[in-house]
């Protein structure tokens, strides 16, 4: 594993322009220059010659950021600004001694998320909530409403299967924890859209891809669930199928740190849609979008291509919304701010939908919707609009 030592000339080559200022979005949200990435070389500079120590003050400026890239694709210098600081964090954690395993909290975290939201929707109390706190102003209440957007289930679980269909191709399904524990909506479209088709899905008890693990520094508990993952992945499979931008982007990114040989078979399920006909069912809908920060799959055009769909594009539709699992917990108000200058943008669009390709960005769409007192546009991952919206041929 690499240390802060291994990226000194990375580290180098910033030549504080400061260009990366103009593009982070922490920075834009609190004017404070330790988030941006040019005065955080300054302090690994400063570790790196001895001056400074590795210490807790800098690991929470480390932490100041959302791991967008967005100063990576604009650096002059092409650093690769977040690998670098994944390695700096992996380093400080190393001889940390802990009690619980990380990964071990965060799994409880999913499992209570699940229960709970199981008796929510047992007992309706989803659509009660959604009514009594409409436009609530309080953060509690606020909470309150992002929790129940995930209580909503929208895609039936099962479809007419044709069985005349021969399976010539494998796929097995990364669905990622977030379909696994919180909402199955994304599941349920794609086994409903790739029944009928020529490829065959393999489901495996998959853990998490790791990326909260990863980008917070935890290198064991990312490394034991990466090599888990990789043994569960079937030799002879054509696909690893994901529904998930970020899943995408860890899964590719095993082979940094680990021997792997699945980076080229990791494909977005919207990938595997690019050549089919898709057709909305009945009326025109104005669609806009938001691209994760780890898309790498041309799902605008997809989108653009849908028969019955009029694409309106949102100003910044590429920039984070803010969320990013562990920054929308240990830093609120700058994740809640981001989040919401992303939706006035999308509701300036005046779409009747807002889609995605990753859960936490609907999380991170919702939230800012719901800063601004409003439950819409509905925010649905593409494939849930497919399969609920649309005739795929
Ligand atoms: S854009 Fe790149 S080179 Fe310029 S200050 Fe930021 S990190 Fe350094
Ligand atoms: S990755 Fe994003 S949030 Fe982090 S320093 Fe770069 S631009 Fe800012």
């Amino acid at each position: 594993m690499k240390n802060l030592n291994d990226f000194k000339e990375e580290i180098y080559k910033c030549s504080r322009c400061g260009l990366c200022q103009t593009v982070c979005p922490v920075y834009k949200v609190t004017l404070n220059e330790c988030s941006v990435s040019r005065t955080k070389f300054n302090m690994l500079n400063g570790i790196v010659k001895g001056d400074l120590a590795l210490n807790k003050k800098i690991m929470e400026y480390m932490d100041l950021c959302l791991g967008c890239d967005a100063c990576k694709n604009f650096c002059p210098s092409d650093i690769n600004v977040c690998e670098i600081f994944t390695a700096v964090k992996m380093q400080y954690n190393r001889n940390k001694k802990r009690l619980i395993s990380p990964y071990f909290v965060f799994k409880t975290l999913l499992f209570a998320a699940k229960t709970g939201l199981f008796l929510y929707r047992l007992f309706g109390t989803d659509k009660l909530t959604q009514r009594i706190l409409r436009g609530a102003k309080g953060l509690l209440c606020k909470r309150v409403l992002l929790f129940n957007s995930l209580a909503q289930q929208k895609i039936p679980g099962k479809c007419k299967k044709r069985t005349s269909i021969v399976k010539t191709k494998k796929a097995v399904y990364f669905k990622g924890c977030f379909n696994t524990y919180i909402n199955a909506d994304s599941e349920h479209a794609v086994k409903k859209i790739f029944e009928n088709t020529d490829t065959e899905l393999i489901e495996k008890p998959f853990e998490c891809c790791g990326i909260s693990l990863l980008s917070s520094g935890f290198e064991k508990e990312f490394l034991q669930i990466a090599k888990k993952n990789l043994s569960l992945i079937p030799k002879d499979c054509d696909y690893i199928l994901t529904d998930c931008a970020s899943c995408s982007f860890v899964l590719k990114s095993y082979e940094k740190y680990l021997p792997s040989d699945i980076t080229e078979k990791v494909v977005s399920v919207l990938d595997l849609l690019k050549n089919r006909k898709i057709s909305v069912i009945g009326e025109n809908i104005k669609i806009t979008a938001h691209k994760p920060c780890h898309e790498d799959s041309d799902f605008i055009s997809l989108i653009k291509n849908i028969d019955g769909v009029d694409y309106i594009e949102a100003e910044n539709f590429d920039k984070c919304c803010g969320f990013s699992g562990k920054f929308a917990l240990n830093h609120q108000n700058i994740s809640r701010e981001i989040s919401k200058r992303k939706a006035i943008d999308f509701l300036n669009t005046g779409a009747e939908f807002i889609l995605t390709n990753c859960p936490a960005c609907k999380l991170g769409i919702n939230q800012g919707l719901i800063e601004l007192g409003n439950q819409q546009p509905e925010v649905m991952n593409v494939i849930e609009f497919i399969a609920k919206y649309c005739i795929v041929e």
